[in-house]
């Protein structure tokens, strides 16, 4: 029976088929950062169990590669039915460990689940090809696993970012090596646990938390690692590809964004407001697709501020285990200093603080903020804030609202509210993001590539895409 009591105190390891925690590793804190009081411990793997795990993966690798793809896609079917199952356990501790609001712990659970049985499926349409050859002559492409996987995911969505890489991965018939975050170990132990129990064999994947410096430099010196998967930050992102370039292993980069929202007098204000907001605050803000930069057009500009501020001042902040919170605290006491940051320095330069500006008392709460008229000059213009602050901007026509969204190194998201049909076209086209949300914020779904350009990355996670960013391929000629 599952005991969510047990979990919630029990961060592991997973190496080699075993569970693993005290036998004298260091332990690093884990807070809770509605209150900011220190909850558990989370064991750091030492070299001995990283080469552990290592040798682990590459072992699993020549099984999982060699099984077959219903029984694959029947293990993965399985995990997805026990994340189901434990959905509500594991919500509670990742609203616990990270913050946010119960209803989006749950949401994020079951979209994790989802992940798995789309990939289940696709894993069975790894198809190749056959090219045109004479009689009694054969040439095939055939795609193949790449090999065992470092997965490195960040704090802000631990299990669905960590669904990201393992659902394809594993489908694919990759072994893997999982660093998530040490702000989140014991969800993410939760959800590594559904895999184990769905029957994903003890070497094929392992589970370890450490400092991430030591660890993905281990992982990424190790010939073993065929391919890198990181979510996170730019300045992380560019140190593990020099890491990487090493040992010429892929890499997929996920990395920041700044998303620019273009909002045009032909929308559908009270609508689009009503869309805007909840997202702006959905996780505190703590989204690499969060709307932030909102360029608005001058006609609808002082209408929009208002009807922001409006719905901005009426969210309940609170401890995200409370079910009547509609926003939570920050994932970790790094947060609010970086927000409080930009927040004076846009103040100085001229912005006008329309609602929030202020931290909250305990715990890492930050209120939910709108800054207008912002100048291009102030810091959060081109810095992403990873928080609940939305930046607005009036502007007079089409090209100058693009030009604003292409401004900056980041491509990640941007999103678009127009009743226009022509426009919208034009927008599609003319926005440098990987997803572009047109009147939509539904833009990370299983079924479609989520990933960035410019500085926010490259490679996609999702669809047939991250699938195959998993597998290498190979052309056999026959004479
Ligand atoms: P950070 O740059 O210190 O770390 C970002 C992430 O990378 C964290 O999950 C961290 O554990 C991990 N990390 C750090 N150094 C690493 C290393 N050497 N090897 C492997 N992993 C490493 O920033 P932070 O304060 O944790 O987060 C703030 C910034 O990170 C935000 O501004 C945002 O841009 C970015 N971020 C992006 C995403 C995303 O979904 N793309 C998620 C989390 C954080």
């Amino acid at each position: 029976m599952y005991d969510a009591k047990h979990e919630a105190d029990a961060a592991r390891l997973f190496i080699a088929g075993s569970w693993r925690v005290g036998e004298g590793r260091e332990v690093g804190p884990v807070f809770n950062p509605a209150t900011g009081d220190t909850i558990a411990d989370v064991p750091l793997a030492t070299a001995a169990d990283l080469d552990e795990a290592l040798a682990a993966a590459d072992r699993g690798f020549v099984r999982w590669r060699a099984s077959a793809v219903d029984e694959r896609a029947a293990i993965l079917h399985a995990a997805a039915g026990l994340l189901r199952e434990r959905a509500e356990a594991i919500a509670a501790l990742l609203t616990r460990e990270q913050g946010k609001v119960i209803a989006e712990a749950r949401a994020e659970v079951a979209g994790s689940a989802q992940l798995f049985d789309w990939y289940a499926e696709e894993a069975k349409r790894a198809y190749g090809r056959v090219l045109v050859r004479p009689a009694g002559q054969r040439s095939i492409v055939v795609k193949q696993p790449v090999g065992p996987v470092a997965a490195l995911s960040p704090w802000n969505f631990p299990v669905y970012l960590l669904a990201k890489k393992l659902a394809p991965a594993l489908a694919a018939g990759c072994s893997v090596v999982a660093k998530p975050p040490e702000e989140t170990p014991a969800c993410t132990t939760a959800f590594v646990r559904c895999l184990i129990d769905a029957g994903v064999p003890g070497d094929v994947i392992q589970l370890v938390f450490g400092v991430p410096d030591t660890v993905s430099r281990h992982l990424l010196a190790s010939p073993v690692i065929r391919k890198v998967s990181f979510t996170g930050s730019v300045p992380v992102g560019r140190h593990l590809m020099r890491l990487a370039a090493d040992g010429l292993k892929r890499i997929t980069l996920e990395l920041g964004g700044h998303a620019p929202v273009l909002i045009f007098a032909d929308c559908d204000l009270e609508r689009t407001l009503d869309m805007v907001v909840p997202q702006k605050f959905r996780n505190a803000g703590q989204v690499c697709v969060s709307p932030t930069r909102f360029y608005v057009e001058e006609s609808i500009h002082d209408a929009f501020v208002r009807g922001f501020a409006e719905r901005a001042r009426a969210l309940a902040v609170g401890d995200g285990a409370d079910p009547a919170t509609r926003m939570g605290p920050l994932a970790n006491r790094r947060r609010p200093d970086a927000i409080a940051a930009l927040v004076a320095d846009a103040e100085a330069k001229g912005a006008r603080t329309v609602v929030g500006g202020r931290r909250g008392e305990a715990g890492y709460f930050y209120a939910p903020t709108l800054l207008a008229d912002v100048p291009p000059e102030a810091e959060i213009m081109g810095t992403e804030p990873f928080g609940p602050v939305a930046v607005t901007r009036a502007f007079a026509t089409e090209n100058e609202a693009v030009a604003e969204a292409n401004r900056l190194p980041y491509g990640l998201a941007a999103f678009a509210f127009t009743e226009n049909g022509r426009r919208a076209n034009r927008l599609g086209d003319a926005i440098e993001a990987g997803m572009v949300g047109i009147n939509s914020f539904a833009i990370s779904v299983p079924d479609a590539p989520f990933g960035g350009v410019k500085d926010s990355g490259f490679g996609s996670e999702g669809g047939i895409e991250g699938f195959d960013s998993y597998c290498v391929t190979k052309a056999v000629h026959q004479a």
